[in-house]
């Protein structure tokens, strides 16, 4: 199956909105077994739409395209393709009585540019629109004139706004595309999440075994983000489970530890997991990360069962004041210092009466380094039951990733203490 994505919207082409369609929908059709074959983003215009309309339909079975289906002078992806289908647009009642009813229970006039959104082409499908006004479309091209022996394409129109197309496509286009291309090959793939390894490291760790299996048909892709490596196994065709459950198995023994998710889940889901598991509780002190770690902890649901609480400390003052860091640490060693983090967490355990304290202290910079401590430096203490866990880094980064790496170690400082200490 020919599969093309036309993203449309000129926010996309100023930089001004990043295009998560291409995403979102490039991973749902590819869980559905499907490959997107081409994807291209044009911006609003007439012209710039036509174009790229036309050049899918020289070669796709399904064209997919988003954005530009609203009520403004800026929405044009319906009449451009109506009319490179020389297809009359048609005003549908179904449509206009859902938009009224949308409108008045909102108490808001319906103003006249919003019944463009009610025109359909002739001899399309509606796909009504659950959270917004402008229901979705589907035309068939056939037979479709700009391809090899008018073969047919389907086309499928979604709405832009994200929270309009996401529900839109998986109530309704994806069943439809099921139904009418059942994939053709079985489809099989696992995403395998690394941290503490470069991408180099474990290329060389691990692409020699399996080798025999990437020539047999398993592709071997990396994705490296700050402070994480993903490793996505696929492979098609009537063995593709088989091949992809093998190549885990190679690649969880030759990583071991290394590895925190064999599917999609993000490291803090992996310890508010294991904080539940084991019953018990964390608590945290940051000076650097201004709060991210416990932003990413409490961004998993259920963590109120593990979290109990945590401070942003980031003066001196606040240090010795809400955790009791000895103003002596302070100033023999400074407030980036192992000492101090050893403080800091042994402090946060015992105020909230944790199981586990993580305390994080450095220096994000651009300013603020010296030659005994650089920009980047930080230090991370984990306050157990059994003691504490130190760790030095320096990580290099501008401030935002700064923050992602130190709350990745910290996190992960805690992920090895619980799955080395039970089980
Ligand atoms: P509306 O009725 O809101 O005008 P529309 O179908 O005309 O909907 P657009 O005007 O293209 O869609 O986009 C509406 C909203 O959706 C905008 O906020 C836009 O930034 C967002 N959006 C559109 N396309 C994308 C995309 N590819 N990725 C992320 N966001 C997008
Ligand atoms: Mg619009």
């Amino acid at each position: 199956l020919n599969l093309e994505l036309i993203n449309t919207g000129s926010e996309l082409m100023l930089g001004r909105v990043l295009n998560t369609h291409q995403q979102w929908l490039c991973r749902q059709l590819t869980a559905l077994g499907y490959e997107v074959a081409r994807q291209v983003t044009v911006g609003d215009t007439a012209l710039a739409i036509q174009a790229a309309v036309c050049a899918a339909l020289a070669e796709a079975d399904v064209i997919i395209v988003t954005g530009g289906l609203g009520p403004t002078a800026d929405d044009r992806t319906r009449e451009v393709i109506a009319a490179l289908l020389g297809r009359r647009l048609v005003l549908d009642g179904t449509v206009l009585a859902a938009i009224e009813r949308f409108y008045a229970a909102r108490g808001r006039p319906v103003l006249e540019s919003t019944k463009a959104q009610a025109m359909v082409p002739e001899g399309g499908i509606v796909l009504p629109n659950s959270v917004g006004t402008a229901p979705g479309l589907i035309i068939e091209a056939a037979p479709n004139p700009w391809r090899p022996a008018q073969r047919p394409s389907l086309l499928v129109m979604l709405p832009g706004p994200p929270r309009e197309l996401y529900p839109m496509f998986a109530a309704q286009v994806a069943p439809l595309l099921q139904k009418k291309f059942p994939p053709e090959s079985v489809y099989a793939s696992r995403v395998l999440k690394t941290t503490g390894l470069g991408e180099s490291m474990i290329e060389e760790r691990i692409a020699g075994a399996l080798a025999s299996l990437t020539k047999n048909g398993l592709d071997l892709g990396y994705c490296a983000r700050v402070g994480e490596v993903e490793i996505r196994l696929s492979a098609r065709g009537s063995a593709a489970q088989e091949m992809v459950g093998q190549a885990a198995q190679i690649v969880c023994d030759r990583l071991g530890p290394c590895i925190f998710a064999t599917n999609d889940e993000s490291l803090e889901t992996v310890v508010v997991r294991l904080l539940t598991e084991r019953r018990q509780t964390l608590a945290i002190a940051e000076s650097c990360t201004g709060g991210y770690i416990a932003h990413r902890i409490t961004n998993v649901s259920g963590a109120s069962a593990v979290f109990l609480g945590g401070w942003v400390t980031y003066s001196n003052e606040a240090k010795q004041r809400f955790l009791g860091v000895p103003e002596e640490i302070i100033a023999a060693h400074g407030a980036v210092s192992e000492p101090t983090a050893r403080a800091m967490a042994e402090g946060a355990r015992r105020q909230q009466g944790a199981d586990y304290a993580l305390a994080v202290t450095g220096i994000a910079g651009p300013t603020g380094g010296t030659t005994a401590k650089p920009v980047g430096t930080v230090y991370i203490a984990l306050a157990t039951a059994e003691g504490i866990r130190l760790q030095h880094q320096v990580n290099h980064f501008d401030r935002e990733n700064f923050k992602q790496a130190t709350a990745q170690q910290a996190l992960e400082l805690l992920r090895q203490t619980l799955i080395s200490s039970y089980k």
